[in-house]
């Protein structure tokens, strides 16, 4: 663990509530990656939060590049996005009966994304995917799902095999707690690499259910699709009659307003969706063509369900975001802000003679401590810095930048990142390429 007296945040109220978490919480957090354990430290508790920044509650300011981890691309309190939750608070909190909110999330979804028709609100990313491979079993009759090494989706048991996010960070290959009988229909093959894909089709294309794929893979850091690889991952579908599942939680609306599916021009069966769906609350979904849909319950045989599902307030904070993205401005204003934001890290970083690269799709980014010129397998991935990045982390944050506590994990910028955000974030950069070099 890096020693805390090395860096000046966050501060004492962090530390004490740290501590305080940790009597009452495992590590002392509710999602393993908050707890700073892949970059030493404490983790910075955070009071509130408006536009490009965060405040810690020792009143340190931070241009964030975490967004709640991918939802917050209109920024934080957004205050049509908050409006629209409150208003809808005072007419109660949720009912366990149908609401007209839930078909206006519905029809915003299916009027954005074109493989959408038909689509199922459930309450994370997690139960989305979960949701999805339920489902993809359930309307072939197969048991297989092929995923890649470095992808995550969420801590579903038979998916939480060589996973990405917090799991990468922690070095856990699976977990304990998930029977091997769980995974024994899991297959997992190599991001980038439709050789291995095509191998697994080879040995059990008859049992395949699914392909399940973070189109880009946003888990293993920011890693795009090869060219063609999406494509030949929907081709092997189509000859062995798999199911080609998009996990679209991290990139839907955010790589493009259709979704990466729309970016890259490649259209799965079935797409898992959450973070900006729910515009920051806790709102996953499932969707694809009605038929594929209506194999779930009530209609079809395959069970899901959810008392809090449809969650109005989510409801809510969902139309208000979809809505603004709907027609494409924000991604185009996002696209030269992220331009100038990633030139100006790497000329920061040519300047002190430090290795680095990025990499991006649309809204989201990843910063790379290598030799390398791309980076597209997770081998590359596993081979970067940790601890180079480690000491940028610690630096960007005593100068007021939040990124993600990991070197897994992917950056994400939002429309009210403005010139001034940026401007503080490449000096801040200046100082942690200079503290990288020594
Ligand atoms: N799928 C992907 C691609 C994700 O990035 C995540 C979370 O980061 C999940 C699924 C799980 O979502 P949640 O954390 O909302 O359960």
């Amino acid at each position: 663990q890096t020693a805390n007296a090395q860096w000046q945040r966050p501060g004492p109220r962090s530390a004490e509530l740290f501590e305080r978490a940790a009597r009452v919480t495992p590590g002392g957090v509710n999602s393993p990656v908050r707890a700073f354990s892949g970059v030493g430290g404490t983790p910075a508790f955070i009071d509130h939060a408006s536009g490009a920044y965060i405040y810690d509650v020792d009143g340190n300011e931070y241009v964030d590049y975490v967004g709640s981890f991918g939802p917050m691309i209109l920024g934080h309190a957004h205050p049509a996005v908050v409006e629209a939750v409150q208003q809808q608070a005072s007419k109660g909190l949720s009912f366990g009966a149908p609401t007209g909110l839930e078909t206006e999330l519905a029809e915003l979804v299916c009027s954005m994304v074109d493989s959408i028709e038909s689509v199922r609100m459930v309450n994370s990313g997690t139960e989305a995917a979960m949701t999805a491979l339920r489902l993809a079993r359930g309307h072939t009759g197969r048991k297989k799902v092929i995923k890649f090494a470095g992808n995550y989706h969420g801590h579903v048991d038979a998916l939480l095999v060589n996973a990405g996010s917090g799991a990468l960070t922690l070095g856990i290959p699976g977990s304990p707690g998930v029977p091997e009988a769980v995974v024994q229909d899991t297959l997992v093959a190599t991001y980038n690499d439709l050789d291995s894909v095509a191998e697994a089709f080879k040995a059990h294309g008859d049992d395949v259910a699914c392909v399940m794929v973070e189109p880009v893979a946003g888990n293993m850091n920011c890693v795009p699709p090869e060219d063609g690889f999406l494509q030949g991952l929907r081709d092997l579908c189509d000859e062995y009659g798999a199911l080609l599942v998009f996990d679209e939680v991290m990139t839907g609306f955010r790589v493009h307003p259709g979704c990466a599916q729309a970016h890259f021009g490649v259209t799965p069966d079935v797409t898992a969706l959450g973070k900006i769906v729910g515009g920051g609350m806790p709102v996953g979904a499932v969707g694809g063509p009605s038929k594929v849909m209506e194999t779930l319950a009530p209609t079809g045989p395959v069970y899901q369900a959810g008392t809090l599902s449809g969650h109005p307030l989510g409801m809510a904070a969902g139309i208000a975001t979809l809505s603004r993205l709907k027609d494409g401005s924000v991604h185009e204003a996002i696209a030269p802000k992220l331009d100038s934001l990633l030139q100006g890290l790497q000329q920061c970083a040519d300047k002190h003679g430090v290795p680095f690269l990025t990499q991006r799709v649309g809204a989201m980014f990843g910063m790379f401590f290598t030799d390398a010129s791309r980076v597209s397998r997770f081998d590359d991935v596993a081979a970067c810095d940790t601890d180079k990045f480690a000491v940028f982390f610690h630096t960007m944050l005593d100068h007021g930048v939040y990124l993600a506590p990991s070197a897994f994990e992917a950056g994400f910028i939002s429309q009210a990142h403005d010139d001034t955000a940026i401007q503080r974030t490449l000096e801040a950069a200046d100082a942690a390429f200079a503290a990288v070099a020594q």
